[in-house]
């Protein structure tokens, strides 16, 4: 195998997996994304390893340099933010690769969407609050199919990581009212999570906007949305003394 793309996590270092770091280690040609993969990452790589950075490259140059790689003999790592499977453009170089017969295998990573979760100290999915994390984003340049829409989506009162949208908040909490969330539904932003310049507001769908304006945050935030940042919730039937499963018997 001579491609890996890699899940680099969410920002920390120490959030890539032990073998997406190992493969850092061993790598010929490094290709990471510059707008979101920490660079400090780039430091496991071995000397002499040539790093391309792709915010700079066109889908073509990318998959030049791996093909030039592999036929060099050389082990290439494509290291994407998060998991390279949410918003990673990857299906495009996967199925160019196959074109080619090139192999190669993917490393996953840890989303940021986990990440806020972390810095939240929350737990998404609450015994009767919801049971249902929608991941899902405004339509921006890229289209977002009609039926996903963020009022249609809205309607179950889900949990929702809503990605790549928090520049264009008036449109998502407008969206979210219309599709049926009450305006006090609690809503976190955590930008940069997991980085050490992680910033966390809190608000309601009707108060989020005004206080992100006023703390200026910028486009590296994940907006959370649900009961489940207030819930009264009940407690989860795993732990319960009168419940039995695989593992253990009721008392
Ligand atoms: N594949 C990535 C997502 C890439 S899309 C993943 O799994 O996380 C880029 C969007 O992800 C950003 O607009 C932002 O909404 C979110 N994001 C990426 N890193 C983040 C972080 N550290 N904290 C909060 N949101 C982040």
């Amino acid at each position: 195998m001579q491609v890996f793309f890699v899940g680099a996590g969410p920002g920390d270092p120490e959030l890539i997996t032990v073998k997406g770091r190992s493969l850092l280690g061993q790598a010929d040609v490094i290709i990471y994304a510059g707008s979101l993969v920490n660079p400090v990452l780039l430091q496991f790589a071995k000397q002499g390893t040539a790093i391309f950075n792709s915010a700079s490259m066109t889908l073509d140059e990318v998959l030049q340099t791996m093909e030039t790689a592999v036929n060099d003999g050389k082990l290439v790592v494509r290291l994407h933010t998060g998991d390279p499977s949410l918003y990673g453009a990857i299906q495009e170089q996967m199925d160019a690769l196959k074109a080619k017969n090139i192999d190669f295998e993917v490393v996953p990573g840890v989303s940021s969407f986990l990440a806020t979760a972390a810095a939240l100290k929350q737990e998404y999915t609450l015994p009767n609050v919801s049971q249902t994390v929608i991941i899902t984003r405004l339509e921006g340049r890229t289209a977002v199919p009609d039926k996903e829409k963020l009022a249609s989506l809205a309607s179950h009162n889900a949990t929702m990581c809503i990605f790549l949208s928090v520049h264009m908040l008036d449109k998502v909490t407008a969206e979210l009212i219309d599709g049926g969330y009450a305006e006090d539904t609690p809503v976190a932003v955590v930008q940069k999570a997991s980085w050490p310049e992680q910033k966390i507001i809190r608000g309601t769908i009707s108060t989020i906007a005004k206080q992100m304006s006023e703390a200026g945050i910028g486009r590296t935030a994940m907006i959370v949305v649900g009961r489940c940042l207030d819930a009264n919730y009940e407690l989860s039937r795993l732990y319960a003394a009168d419940f039995a499963h695989m593992y253990r018997d009721a008392k």
